[in-house]
């Protein structure tokens, strides 16, 4: 049999890692992170071990790097699902270029930039976006939080990476402000999770007993959270 050939790799040394761990992204494609004084002769034989896994995020990575590429860089329409809106984007350019960027929304769902850099645009996109997660996510939290009866502290609606939400020990709640891009089922599925979490800081059995008590559907919706990456657009997520 050929010996295989191993994608490139970056080593990462931690003062916190206690084993090998292997980290994909579209970013920095494959990363290797060791303890320090790993014996670094044991990495590639591990790397060949894993191989079929890392072919396969890869692939994954790859994939989300060019359907991101695809997407034109400014949207002329934003559509979130989460509250059944659609808007429409309108650049306007400037004779002098503005220092900030500024929005203004029309009644009828158009929202107006004061500029056409791509820079200065995404930023004003993604402050908007903050805002009607505070708007509406905020609103839907209080709502489906008096329905089932879990109360919560405080909501921040936050722009993450990786995580839809959480919940500390003070019961605040933090929300990613995708979520608005998200099928409004699915959105409020993981407003139930996070609203449960203030009973049970843990994914345990007691944990999943009562989130199934408010989403019967819950084991059918929590894998679609890992797969509805390309309803982000490429603006919103870095
Ligand atoms: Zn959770």
């Amino acid at each position: 049999m050929a010996k295989s050939l191993l994608p490139t790799y970056t080593i990462q040394i931690s003062d916190r890692a206690k084993y090998l761990r292997l980290r994909i992204s579209s970013e920095y494609g494959l990363e290797v992170i060791v303890p320090k004084d790993y014996d670094q002769a044991r990495i590639e034989p591990l790397l060949l071990a894993k191989q079929a896994w890392i072919t396969k995020n890869l692939g994954k990575a790859q994939a989300r790097t060019e359907f991101h590429k695809s997407q034109p860089l400014l949207p002329s329409q934003i559509n979130l699902q989460a509250i059944a809106q659609t808007w429409e984007v309108v650049y306007t350019e400037p004779k002098i270029a503005p220092k900030f960027g500024t929005y203004s929304e029309n009644p009828n769902l158009k929202l107006v930039l004061n500029t056409n850099s791509p820079d200065l645009c995404h930023q004003v996109l993604r402050h908007w976006l903050l805002n009607m997660g505070d708007r509406y996510l905020a609103k839907e939290l209080k709502k489906i939080s008096l329905e089932i009866g879990l109360p919560f502290s405080k909501v921040t609606i936050r722009q993450q990476k990786t995580l839809w939400g959480s919940c500390s020990q003070a019961k605040n709640i933090s929300l990613n402000y995708k979520l608005l891009f998200l099928p409004p089922a699915l959105a409020r599925y993981v407003l139930i999770h996070e609203l449960c979490h203030t009973m049970h800081m843990n994914h345990s059995g007691k944990f999943w007993q009562l989130v199934k008590k408010f989403e019967p559907n819950y084991q059918v919706l929590d894998p679609q959270l890992r797969e509805v990456w390309q309803i982000i657009p490429a603006w919103a997520t870095d």
